[in-house]
């Protein structure tokens, strides 16, 4: 078996034309966010890595767009397989660099390795459609064809499962790729590129390079590079589908979020908070699923939150190799700071604070922050407004199921929503009014499965088509329209004006 050699070097390699890749040039810091050490370096590419990652895709192009898709199927089966038996690996990868825990992130390759299973289906799912006679002696039938060479540009918290979403998919589709995940967590892509490789995918159809804004900006600037799919914070998701935009690319640019719970008072409260407090600090609340903000509605309120303290109380942090550990450290010292300051900011904001993650025993060592409850929220004050993605959770109070609906859908952002109730006309209710991607009744991280299409609406995503699913074969393909006949000496001869065919 293909060995990780490369991912346990001082510096993370690029992955380009079916090899590792020394980086030249400029190189960035891998921390364990759970020691606070820097425990690698990783080669940030400049445009020439990235121009030689797009040759090298480009190159690959015509054999692997010209290789049945049942073929290709098999590659993605083998695939499937080495992804499921180095399942663990890949998961002790992410809980290194990015500080989640290890059976969190587990769960997390585990919905990334669905959509490898999804993609194994390739051949069902570029079927076009035929429609025999639709003049006279005239058949029109449709192909799906691939669109070149792709480009996936990830976040720093979802290593495997986000990146997992695009490639699989583009590649069974019969593109190639070049992806750029996030510098702060660049091991587990460099992983799942070896293991492609020993699955028989062909040299340079899966491309890997590093970097930050220096490796995007060349992305978004080549011209070879057909496609984007990008998933981070809102800013740069709008910059990215504009920048697209102007140059012709196809982008899908998914964005940041603020997930609202609207929790009613006929709802199992207990079953509610349990399933909230997962939501909210699972993942020190960096899931772009999470739940961030609780809307209580009428009577739910007092005991909601007094539950929601009881428990976010009994949280256990540590590093997230540790047994038993609930919750692991922020990934980086900034984005820990960066949170508190959102607390410190709640507090002069008026806000109550109900538990204060500043002030807990945690971990001396490393990014850890604890968990912290804001009841009383206002939606004026910023620890509402803004995404803080971390283990923060606010709550706002409302009177009645209209009002929640009105303030979530007021909220610029609209990746996830769920309702807790035992009424299914109130649920059905929100299902119908509420303008939010995707929605969960009773459900609190409503992530669908990878047989369905994964996106929010909003300023949660720029572009018209979700992430795997059907919409990642539609993403990844052009529909081409054929329309023949085959003259015969009964067919009459063409006319001179608009053909109606009937
Ligand atoms: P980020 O936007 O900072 O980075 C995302 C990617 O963009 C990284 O690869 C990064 O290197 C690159 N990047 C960063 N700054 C750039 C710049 N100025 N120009 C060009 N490229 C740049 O996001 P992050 O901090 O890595 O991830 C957290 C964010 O991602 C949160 O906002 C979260 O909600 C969002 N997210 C959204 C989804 C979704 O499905 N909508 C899923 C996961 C994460």
């Amino acid at each position: 078996m293909n060995k990780p050699a490369e991912i346990r070097h001082h510096t993370v390699p690029m992955w380009i034309g079916g090899k590792a890749v020394a980086p030249a040039g400029r190189t960035g810091d891998v921390f364990n966010p759970a020691t606070g050490e820097v425990a690698k370096k990783v080669g940030y590419a400049d445009a020439k890595t990235v121009d030689a990652a797009v040759k090298a895709a480009a190159a690959a192009f015509p054999g692997w767009r010209d290789t049945p898709p049942l073929r290709r199927a098999r590659v993605m089966q083998k695939y499937l397989a080495l992804m499921q038996t180095n399942q663990k690996e890949i998961a002790q990868l992410i809980t290194e660099e990015h500080g989640k825990t290890l059976p969190d992130a587990m769960g997390s390759v585990q919905r990334g390795i669905e959509v490898v299973e999804f993609a194994c289906g390739i051949p069902q799912l570029l079927k076009g459609e035929f429609s025999e006679n639709v003049g006279t002696g005239v058949d029109t039938h449709t192909l799906r064809q691939p669109v070149g060479v792709c480009a996936g540009i990830t976040p720093f918290n979802f290593p495997a499962m986000v990146p997992l979403w695009m490639f699989p998919m583009a590649i069974a589709c019969g593109n190639t790729f070049v992806l750029k995940p996030s510098e702060k967590v660049p091991s587990a892509s460099i992983r799942m590129a070896e293991l492609f490789r020993e699955a028989g995918l062909p040299d340079g159809v899966f491309n890997v390079v590093h970097g930050d804004k220096e490796a995007v900006d060349a992305i978004l600037a080549h011209p070879g590079i057909a496609a984007v799919s990008f998933v981070g914070s809102t800013p740069i998701a709008r910059h990215i589908y504009e920048t697209c935009a102007q140059t012709g690319k196809r982008v899908q640019a998914l964005g940041g979020a603020k997930n609202h719970a609207v929790v009613l008072p006929d709802a199992d409260l207990e079953f509610a908070a349990d399933a909230l407090i997962g939501a909210a600090y699972g993942s020190a609340g960096e899931r772009c699923m999470a739940i961030s903000a609780v809307v209580a509605v009428g009577a739910a309120g007092d005991p909601l939150v007094k539950l929601l303290d009881k428990k976010a109380r009994a949280i256990k942090i540590g590093p997230g190799t540790a047994d038993g550990m609930d919750m692991g450290p922020l990934v980086s010292a900034q984005h820990r700071d960066k949170v508190a300051g959102y607390i410190a900011q709640g507090v002069k904001e008026g806000a109550k604070l109900v538990l204060d993650g500043r002030t807990q025993s945690l971990p001396k060592d490393g990014f850890f922050l604890g968990t912290t409850l804001f009841d009383h929220v206002k939606p004026d004050m910023k620890i509402y407004q803004d995404e803080i993605f971390g283990p923060v959770l606010v709550v706002l109070r409302k009177n009645s199921l209209e009002e929640a609906i009105a303030l979530v859908n007021s909220n610029p952002y609209a990746n996830g929503t769920a309702i807790f109730t035992e009424s299914g006309g109130a649920a059905r209710r929100f299902e119908n009014e509420i303008q939010v991607g995707m929605v969960g009744v009773n459900v609190p991280i409503p992530v669908p499965v990878a047989f369905y299409s994964f996106g929010g609406w909003k300023n949660s995503l720029f572009g018209d088509l979700h992430m795997h699913g059907v919409e990642g074969v539609k993403f990844y393909t052009r529909t081409k329209v054929i329309t023949r006949r085959w003259p015969h000496q009964d067919t009459p001869a063409p006319g001179f004006h608009m053909p109606t065919l009937g």
